[in-house]
């Protein structure tokens, strides 16, 4: 991820190095570069139109200062105005005062939320927690036994509806297993009655937004009230993530995104936009496929490995 946009950048930047202090045709030949590079990177066009539009303004402007000659000077500037579109601060889990805390899982079907409640919960269970997976995804049969495994794998306990009827599908099918609400609203029950702290409500996904999948999730959400709502997002699917990322905020709303496949080769726009257009922190990465994979988002540490 990241190593074409990360590559120009770069060589953008080697361009001014040794120079004294650059004129305002060299910062504009300097800023188009960084337009093309973001471009071709699939961000989000206002986005990159605000992201080069700052940068501008901020290196017309920009002090000559003892500490910095001027191409450092412009690095410190796209540096900053990445972290900026990251979303700035690291985002912690909001955890409920009175436990549980609720944390539900939205997203496209193949985003990785399945994946990522396994690597939620193992990572909660690592510092303490006594995280319940509940399976409220009951579009496809498979998807109970989907997260079952990952439970298994994560070694904390799932509540799912009619065990033993999911077990041994591979259908694929439209047909509702049981009430997607109904069961989210008896795991958070059975996690306040067992003492769970953490309930993480997987909930299903279309292959694209899907008005009847959306109210479905907002029904979810009016039911268990949680704390946490997070948005998990494929980076891979480029140029769709924006839209995808709006629908889901209209629709359900989100309090935080999740970026999964972020070892993937893609070329990094969905990271890169989704934070600045929803407003909402992206606040862990999926980097894999094993339940390790899986780490903390810290949008400064994001920046500079871009810039490095
Ligand atoms: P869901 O439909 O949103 O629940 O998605 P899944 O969790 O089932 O993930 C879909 C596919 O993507 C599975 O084959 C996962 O193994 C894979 N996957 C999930 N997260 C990652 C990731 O961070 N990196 C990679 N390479 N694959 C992932």
């Amino acid at each position: 991820m990241f190593n074409s946009l990360s590559d120009r950048l770069t060589s953008t930047f080697k361009n001014l190095r040794g120079r004294g202090r650059l004129s305002e045709a060299d910062i504009d030949a300097t800023v188009r570069e960084i337009r093309r590079a973001l471009l071709d990177a699939d961000v989000a066009v206002p986005v990159v139109r605000e992201f080069t539009a700052s940068v501008r303004e901020r290196a017309l402007s920009a002090e000559v200062s003892g500490a910095l000659n001027p191409a450092q000077q412009v690095v410190k500037i796209v540096n900053d105005e990445l972290v900026g579109i990251l979303g700035g601060e690291t985002r912690a889990l909001q955890l409920a005062k009175t436990p549980p805390t609720v944390i539900m899982l939205a997203g496209l079907q193949g985003a990785g939320k399945t994946t990522l409640a396994g690597k939620l919960a193992l990572a909660l269970k690592e510092q303490g927690h006594t995280p319940l997976l509940v399976a409220a995804d009951l579009q496809r049969p498979n998807a109970v036994t989907q997260l079952s495994v990952v439970a298994e794998r994560a070694g904390v306990p799932v509540f799912a509806p009619h065990p033993g009827n999911t077990s041994g599908s591979d259908a694929e099918t439209d047909t509702l297993i049981g009430d997607p609400v109904g069961v989210a609203r008896d795991g958070v029950a059975e996690a306040r009655a067992k003492q769970h702290d953490v309930v993480i409500v997987d909930t299903a996904g279309r292959l694209g937004v899907d008005q009847v999948l959306m109210q479905q999730a907002a029904d979810i959400r009016d039911a268990v009230t949680p704390d946490e709502v997070l948005f998990v997002i494929d980076a891979m699917i480029g140029q769709d993530a924006v839209a995808t990322a709006q629908a889901f905020l209209d629709g359900v709303d989100f309090t935080g995104v999740v970026l999964s496949k972020l070892d993937g080769d893609a070329r990094g726009g969905a990271a890169l936009s989704v934070a600045r257009v929803t407003g909402r922190p992206i606040m862990f990465a999926s980097t894999g496929e094993k339940l390790t994979d899986f780490e903390v988002f810290h949008p400064d540490r994001m920046a500079s490995r871009i810039l490095d």
